[in-house]
């Protein structure tokens, strides 16, 4: 798998300013700390609103006066007998309890005498500190209809001001339905909270005094079919009900206030988490959708924020907004400061030059033309001539050097990473006409810049990443990696393209895919026969790793030792590859007729002590016999410690296993090797080999060699045989054991056919 499938991708920013917000916005709504903001935006929607009360109700006032003054329940009882016969539907007797004092006995059975059963008690409930009393204007018993309805006594509001009613109160088992929603004409089951409209002006409620009521003074016909509410109007504020328009009114209003809410169809209510979560996701919609032009998206969100605080003035809604306020401006607040720290980020105090950064910015935002390169520069040696400026000076030489590149366009921004790269971003119609224009500049620079008087020389190199469809940031890196790589002396311009970026990418995963290939098994041994020249039988194998990668098919092990060495992943190869290779040959018919196994092992394995400990306990554990085994020995020139690798090659002997120098005569093995380790075996390379026909130098070496191996008593193989001709000429000269395409391509079990070989042999 390439690290670009297992990358996962990068939160961005915007999203954890989102959640952030988001969290903080919820632990403030949690704690109810900005319900006074909601509670204020209510109390101007309710007053810049105005709706009209259906004129169903008619409050009938009862003033502590009233009561005082004519001392007698008579006055009360004739003021309900006259609503009656002037048809009330209903009369709602809405006084507190306790307040007819001593008149509450004779007012009880005049009643009972009187009235018929459109009479309703209105009983007042409270709880407080969990304490719940019910008080109704009479006792209760004494009322021999028992209609009774109950309405809630706020406690402790904010600013006074109260928003909803219970909508049914259960009091020693029995449910009382809410006085508003009788008053609105609503029985029934359902109890939820009935929320108060205050929208309603005080004027246009038809209103009278129970005085003028007794003595028939009112227009008393206008009562016929209403629902006549007689409420106490107390002299304290405690004994009064505020109103956000009214100010301090009767508290039956309320109850009426909330009846012709419910008549007009009922408020709704949003409560701050459900509009905190719909603009949670309004805006993470918004930000995703305007990617590029973030303000639209922002600014639908601001105006729907807007909608909503003015909304609830022309609907019947209440919205608890603060908490989503708050969510937007520290929404709002991460975004300026990210910003904010962006500016200063995007300038390089160092070099006074645009940062990489917005570079980045700029290709991600802006049309990327066709053929447009990313182009680093390197400035070589530039610590030192740092080291000699002072501030202003770097400036100027920063200066200095971002004049020269922009030498044939003066329109070119020049961006920098504080160190010793700048890059930019250029188009250009060829590759060789870019290649062309990046040694010219080489070429001005050739000239040293005069800084405060003194001569700067300024050496530098180029790289430019042609890898026209890659991300912006990826382009940057990979020219600045292309740009370490140059050299003054010989390489001083490398152009990437896009399989280079692909390269580098997948070599950056490769440590971590050799562990999962071992794992699943994409990492195994291949045998390839070596051919005893005498009798023209096999008289062995080779096992050689193989990668079979998923997209890549076959990796060369040339390709993924180095990496294999440099993860330090030799050891865990190495171990592998013995038990792998001795377990298949065992297992495969080859091994019955007596040929060995030769086993790769890299020199740097030569310093892990425990290495012949690793090979008698896989020998031991298979019970394949040592002296059936031979470790070639490759890239013996990378042997670091000597004294280390000749005692575990001594070791690796004296377990009676083969050791075999492998690529003998080139670079990586030569004679001192041969002569400072205890081999039995050596494999002439194919550098050699492969050119004993035609070249007479070849052919004197191997026959060198061959003599060598006699005289040593060695064991010498010849590798890289591919035609008949050589491998004629290799048995001529005597060499023992051959090994070659033409032989035998390896295989993933050991062949036993050899076709070639009784030719090979005969000639
Ligand atoms: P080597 O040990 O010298 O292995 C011989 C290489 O030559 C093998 O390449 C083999 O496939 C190739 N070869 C054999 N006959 C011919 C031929 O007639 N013509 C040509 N052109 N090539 C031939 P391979 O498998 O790619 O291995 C390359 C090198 O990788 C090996 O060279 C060895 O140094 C290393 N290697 C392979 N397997 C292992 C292993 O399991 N462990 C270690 N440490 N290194 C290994
Ligand atoms: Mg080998
Ligand atoms: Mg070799």
């Amino acid at each position: 798998m390439r690290i670009a499938e297992l990358r996962i991708p990068a939160i961005p920013k915007v999203a954890r300013h989102l959640v952030l917000a988001l969290a903080l916005a919820g632990s403030v709504a949690f704690v109810h700390l900005l319900l006074p903001l909601d509670v204020m935006s209510w109390i101007v929607q309710a007053r810049a609103g105005s709706s009209t009360p259906s004129k169903d109700i008619v409050l009938v006032k009862l003033n502590q006066s009233t009561i005082k003054k004519d001392r007698d329940a008579k006055t009360l009882l004739s003021a309900l007998s006259n609503i009656e016969e002037a048809g009330a539907d209903q009369i709602f007797l809405d006084v507190p309890s306790g307040k007819l004092g001593a008149y509450e006995d004779e007012f009880a059975s005049g009643l009972n005498d009187q009235l018929k059963s459109n009479l309703v008690l209105v009983g007042r409930y409270s709880l407080s500190n969990g304490e719940k009393t019910l008080g109704f204007p009479i006792d209760p018993k004494n009322w021999k209809y028992q209609n009774l309805v109950v309405m809630e006594q706020f406690e402790s509001p904010i600013f006074d001001y109260n928003w909803t009613f219970f909508g049914s109160v259960v009091d020693n088992g029995r449910i009382y339905n809410s006085f508003a929603k009788e008053l609105a004409g609503r029985g029934g089951d359902d109890s939820s909270d009935i929320p108060i409209s205050y929208q309603y002006d005080l004027e246009d409620f038809q209103t009278a005094n129970l005085i003028d009521v007794s003595q028939a003074k009112f227009n008393m016909s206008s009562l016929a079919g209403k629902k006549v509410v007689i409420g106490y109007e107390g002299s304290q504020e405690s004994e009064l009900v505020r109103l956000p328009k009214a100010g301090y009114v009767a508290q039956s209003f309320a109850p009426i206030f909330a009846a012709e809410s419910l008549k007009s169809g009922g408020v709704s209510f949003f409560d701050r988490t459900e509009l905190l979560m719909a603009f949670f996701v309004l805006l993470a919609i918004m930000v995703a959708l305007f990617q590029k032009s973030r303000w639209i998206g922002y600014a639908c969100v601001v105006s729907a924020y807007a909608a909503c605080l003015i909304a609830p003035i022309f609907l019947p809604l209440y919205l608890e907004l603060s908490a989503t306020g708050f969510f937007l401006l520290s929404f709002a607040g991460f975004r300026i400061f990210n910003r904010w720290r962006g500016s200063i980020e995007m300038k390089s105090g160092q070099t006074g030059l645009p940062t990489l950064k917005a570079l980045t910015r700029q290709l991600e935002t802006e049309q990327i033309q066709d053929r447009q390169a990313v182009i680093a520069v390197k400035l070589h040696g530039l610590s030192e001539v740092l080291a000699v400026l002072g501030d202003e000076q770097k400036l100027e030489y920063f200066d200095g050097i971002s004049r020269r590149l922009k030498i044939a366009n003066k329109n070119l921004e020049i961006y920098s990473n504080d160190g010793e790269h700048l890059v930019w971003s250029d188009v250009f119609e060829e590759r060789g006409i870019l290649e062309a224009h990046l040694l010219a500049l080489r070429a001005i620079f050739a000239q040293p810049l005069e800084i405060g008087g003194k001569q700067v020389d300024v050496t530098v190199t180029f790289s430019a990443d042609l890898s026209f469809t890659d991300a912006a940031s990826r382009r940057i890196a990979n020219a600045i990696a292309l740009v370490d790589k140059t050299s003054l002396a010989d390489m001083p311009l490398l152009l990437g393209t896009q399989q280079d970026a692909e390269d580098r990418e997948w070599q950056l995963s490769l440590q971590s895919s050799i562990d999962n290939a071992l794992k699943i098994g994409a990492i195994f041994a291949v045998f390839q026969p070596k051919i005893n020249l005498t009798n023209g039988q096999i008289c062995g194998y080779e096992a050689l790793v193989r990668w079979k990668d998923e997209e890549r098919g076959f990796i060369s092990p040339a390709y993924f030792i180095e990496q294999c060495e440099q993860a330090g992943r030799m050891g865990k190869l190495t171990r592998f590859m013995l038990k792998d290779s001795v377990e298949k040959f065992q297992a495969s018919e080859a091994y019955q007729y007596g040929g060995t196994l030769s086993v790769n092992v890299s020199s740097t394995m030569l310093s892990n002590t425990s290495l012949p400990e690793i090979v008698c306990e896989i020998l031991e554990a298979a019970d394949f016999p040592e002296e059936r085994l031979i470790i070639e020995v490759t890239e013996t020139a990378r042997i670091h410690d000597q004294l280390t690798a000749r005692s575990v090659l001594s070791a690796l002997a004296a377990i009676g296993v083969g050791i075999s120098l492998d690529d003998f005569g080139t670079g990586t093995a030569g004679l001192e090797t041969l002569y400072n380790y205890p081999f039995s075996e050596m494999k002439i390379d194919r550098t050699f080999v492969k050119d004993i026909a035609t070249d007479t130098k070849a052919r004197a070496i191997c026959e060198q060699v061959v003599n060598l191996g006699r005289k040593l008593n060695m064991n010498i193989v010849a590798e890289g045989i591919e035609d008949q001709r050589t491998l004629q000429i290799l048995t001529k000269m005597g060499c023992p054991v051959a090994q070659g395409y033409y032989l035998g391509r390896p295989s993933a079990t050991p062949a036993i056919d050899m076709p070639t070989i009784s030719t090979a042999a005969k000639n």
